[in-house]
């Protein structure tokens, strides 16, 4: 079982992989992370176990990629998303745009790529952003049970500022008639969801309602239909680690998405919900500390889906 005395253990051993990796710096507010930080929660949804820096809050970054996905899917349908994004791993990193103009079917390969990513939040309903963001918060907080959830205005500036990569994405998708609307505003609500901020706790509480096919066992409700929890938790183990997932999933086995600002959401099926904060990034952007953390943990408690 785990426990807090085991908890504790494993981030006083890890803390000390902090100093392999660098904090993000290409959204210069991100500069600003503590690079030796490393916390975790593991919830089973009856005890909940925190050690570390698990309190610190921090921007969601990709890790809203899946969670946007599965509010996207509920307001258009499996038909139309995948209409327009694909399911396949690209191989490329997050930011790529290189298959964009070589795949042949000419849409993102799929939804936890930057194009993917995208284009999924151009989906999601709502009269202007204010409401579109609110509708996204409100899923995050709805899933987290955390009504005290709110987007990071320094990040989200600083990135609006400089994310000339993504916004040159952003004109390529809708010159290949991908996304809709003004370019503009769909980058805003993309920079918006990536700058919300979270801790361990929330990330842990949200990977396991995806763990258990979107349903709270709590409260015996059902929040994101089965199908749809499914998909996200798939294209978590195919493609939530970047170009890092195969191996991953081999070391680690437990579906996760993990995001620039050091954060990473592990659903082990209808078992745990784990959040990880490490802003100490390898090469590949994944939080050196946290994977290793999760390799360790997946071992210790045969959590990977392959055993
Ligand atoms: N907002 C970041 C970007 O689009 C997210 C990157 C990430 O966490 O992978 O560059």
């Amino acid at each position: 079982m785990i426990d807090q005395a085991y908890l504790d253990s494993i981030i006083k051993e890890y803390k000390r992989y902090t100093i392999e990796g660098q904090v993000a710096d290409y959204i210069p507010e991100l500069k600003k992370m503590n690079r030796g930080d490393l916390g975790i929660s593991v919830y089973d949804g009856e005890k909940v176990f925190s050690s570390g820096n698990w309190d610190k809050k921090f921007t969601i970054q990709s890790v809203s990629k899946p969670l946007v996905l599965m509010l996207a899917l509920i307001d258009q349908g499996e038909d139309k998303i995948f209409e327009l994004v694909g399911k396949e791993p690209t191989g490329d990193p997050f930011n790529s745009m290189i298959r964009l103009e070589t795949y042949t079917f000419k849409k993102p390969l799929n939804p936890m790529i930057n194009a993917g990513a995208i284009t999924i939040s151009s989906l999601i309903k709502g009269k202007d952003n204010e409401e579109k963001i609110n509708r996204i918060l409100g899923f995050i907080r709805l899933l987290a049970d955390n009504e005290d959830i709110h987007v990071n205005k320094d990040v989200f500036l600083s990135e609006k500022e400089t994310g000339n990569r993504n916004r040159s994405l952003g004109y390529f998708l809708k010159d290949i008639r991908c996304i809709e609307g003004s370019v503009e505003e769909v980058l805003d609500l993309y920079f918006m969801q990536c700058s919300i901020e979270v801790n361990t706790l929330d990330l842990a509480k949200m990977s396991l309602i995806i763990a258990n096919d979107g349903f709270n066992k709590q409260t015996g409700e059902q929040l994101i239909p089965k199908k749809y929890a499914k998909i996200a938790k798939t294209f978590m183990l195919t493609c939530g680690m970047y170009d890092e997932s195969g191996q991953f999933a081999i070391d680690v086995g437990i579906p996760s998405k993990s995001g620039v600002g050091g954060g990473i959401m592990s659903s082990a099926p209808n078992q745990y919900g784990i959040g990880v904060y490490g802003p100490a990034l390898n090469l590949k952007g994944n939080s050196v500390a946290g994977m290793r953390m999760l390799e360790r943990i997946s071992k210790d408690f045969d959590m990977s889906i392959f055993l």
